[in-house]
């Protein structure tokens, strides 16, 4: 190995552990993120542009979807809950979270049955079920039933839509 290489191969070891590693930076201002407030939220893409980051913004206002591997929580092994990255709303326990090789990180269910909405999504010439945020409406995924035990479920999620608190 030529010094070069060793040092192109030290980046490139820091790029994906900072990559596997990321953390979402949520602005601290945003008003509308809360755990406790389930309210349900009506607020324009405006008004939420101002508080979102741009990859947030473009998954869960635009419907986008982050390219394997490049969003955060893929391989986060710590036990906590995973909320909204807008409103806050508690989403996925730790507990459910699996890795699926997928490079999104998946969970087998949602935190309870007010967590997410589910609704047909035929775009893209696929049969999909889109998983939304039950309190304000922002994209999260798809789920999928290819999912192990115990519910055979897969919540394809985006890492940029979760917010990710470690337990205490
Ligand atoms: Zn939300």
């Amino acid at each position: 190995m030529t010094k070069a290489s060793i040092i192109l191969s030290f980046f490139v070891l820091l790029l994906n552990v900072g990559c596997s590693n990321a953390q979402q930076k949520l602005n601290k201002n945003n008003p509308y993120y809360s755990h406790t407030d389930n309210g349900k939220l009506r607020v324009t893409d405006a008004e939420w542009k101002k508080f979102l980051s741009e990859d947030s913004y473009h998954i869960l206002r635009e419907k986008g979807t982050e390219s394997p591997n490049t969003g955060p929580y893929v391989h986060n092994p710590k036990k906590g809950m995973y909320y909204c990255a807008a409103c806050g709303h508690a989403l996925f326990n730790s507990d459910s979270k699996f890795d699926s090789g997928t490079g999104w990180p998946s969970f087998f269910r949602a935190y309870n049955k007010s967590s997410v909405i589910e609704e047909k999504d035929d775009t893209h010439g696929m049969a999909r079920t889109e998983v939304l945020c039950a309190r304000c409406g922002g994209h999260l995924g798809h789920v999928f039933d290819d999912g192990p035990n115990p519910t055979g479920l897969r919540y394809c999620m985006n890492g940029y839509a979760l917010a990710f608190e470690a337990s205490k």
